[in-house]
C-alpha cells in the first residue's frame, strides 16, 4: 500500500530564516548562523556599497542611462586579485533591510536605469529574493555573479531573474586554487553557467536585452591558454548565450605573493583568446577596449 505523503508548505519567509542560521547558499556551504557568525563571504546582515546608473556594463544591459547598478558588501569566492577588493573582504558597505533594497529599486527605475544590476548577490540571494518578491520592477533583473553558485540557490531566485550575468573565471583546478583557495571553482560554475544559458536570449527593439545569459570572461596575465580552455568548454553553448570578453584587469587587492599579476594583459594575451574567440564563431561576441585596463574604472564606493 502507497504510504500518504504529507505535503508541508515552507513560506518563503521560513526559507530565508533557515539559510541565515544554517547557511548553505553556495558551494562553501559553511552552515554558519549568519546572525551571529560570518562564514567564508564574511557579512551577515544585507549590506552595500554603492548603488548608482553605471554607464560601463555591456550595451544591451546599460541602454541609454546606464544599468541600475547595486554593489553588494562580501563575497564567497574571494579572489587575490578582487576588482572591487574592499567590498569583497568587508570593509566598506552600509547595513540595510528588506524595505530599504526596494526602495533602491524604486530609485533607480526612477533614475531611468536600464536595468537592475545585482553585484555580488550570492550571499545575499535569499534577502534579494524577498525584496523582490515585495516589489517586482519593471524593468529586467540582472544577476551579476562570480559564477561560483549552486543550482539549488539559482532555482529560488529564478522566479525574479531575467538575466544572468556570471563571470567564467578559471578552467583549471590549480588555478582556481591558486587566487582563490576554491579548487572547485570551475566544477560548480561550469554547471551553473549550462543552467542560466537555458534561459532564452531576447532583445527588444532597441536593442535591449530582456531575457538570457552573458558569460563574462576576465583575461588574466599568464592565463591565456586557460582561457582559451574556458573558451573551448563554452563553444557548444555559443548559440544560447552572450560571451563577454574583459581586458581590464588591473593589479588590485592582496597580490604580493602572485607576482605574474602585478601588470596588466599584454596585447599578445589579448589577441590569443580574441583569436580563439573568433576561430570558435561566437554569433554574439562583446569585446573591451584595452584602454579599459585602468584603476579608473574601479568606482569610488558611497558608504
Ligand atoms: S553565502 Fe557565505 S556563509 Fe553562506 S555558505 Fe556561502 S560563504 Fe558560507
Amino acid at each position: 500500500m502507497r504510504k500518504r505523503t504529507k505535503k508541508i508548505a515552507f513560506s518563503a519567509r521560513i526559507c530565508y530564516t533557515f539559510f541565515m542560521i544554517n547557511c548553505t547558499l553556495c558551494p562553501v556551504q559553511c552552515g554558519v548562523d549568519r546572525t551571529k557568525q560570518v562564514g567564508r563571504c564574511r557579512v551577515n546582515g544585507l549590506k552595500i556599497a554603492k548603488y548608482s546608473l553605471h554607464p560601463y556594463e555591456e550595451p544591451p544591459l546599460s541602454g541609454e542611462k546606464g544599468a541600475g547598478t547595486i554593489f553588494f558588501c562580501g563575497c564567497s569566492l574571494q579572489c587575490a586579485f578582487c576588482q572591487n577588493f574592499p567590498l569583497s573582504r568587508n570593509e566598506r558597505g552600509k547595513e540595510i533591510s528588506v524595505k530599504e533594497l526596494v526602495e533602491i529599486f524604486h530609485a533607480l527605475e526612477e533614475m531611468g536605469a536600464a536595468t537592475i544590476d545585482l553585484v555580488s548577490p550570492t550571499q545575499y540571494a535569499d534577502k534579494i529574493a524577498e525584496a523582490l518578491s515585495l516589489y517586482r520592477p519593471t524593468i529586467p533583473i540582472v544577476y551579476n555573479t562570480h559564477g561560483y553558485e549552486r543550482i539549488e540557490t539559482l532555482e529560488t531566485i529564478a522566479p525574479y531573474v531575467d538575466i544572468w550575468l556570471p563571470d567564467l573565471k578559471f578552467c583549471s583546478p590549480k588555478l582556481a586554487a591558486r587566487y582563490t583557495g576554491r579548487a572547485d571553482y570551475f566544477e560548480y560554475a561550469s554547471k551553473a553557467v549550462e543552467w542560466m544559458a537555458k534561459t532564452p536570449l531576447s532583445l527588444d527593439e532597441n536593442g535591449k536585452m530582456k531575457t538570457g545569459t552573458i558569460v563574462r570572461h576576465l583575461i588574466l596575465p599568464l592565463s591565456s591558454s586557460d582561457s582559451v580552455a574556458i573558451l573551448n568548454f563554452l563553444a557548444p553553448l555559443k548559440e544560447k548565450l552572450f560571451l563577454s570578453l574583459m581586458s581590464q584587469y588591473t593589479p588590485y587587492g592582496e597580490i604580493e605573493q602572485f607576482p605574474e599579476l602585478k601588470r596588466p594583459i599584454t596585447e599578445r594575451e589579448y589577441k590569443k583568446v580574441l583569436d580563439a574567440a573568433l576561430d570558435l564563431g561566437f554569433p554574439h561576441l562583446f569585446v573591451q577596449d584595452r584602454k579599459s585596463a585602468s584603476a579608473s574604472y574601479i568606482p569610488d564606493w558611497d558608504y
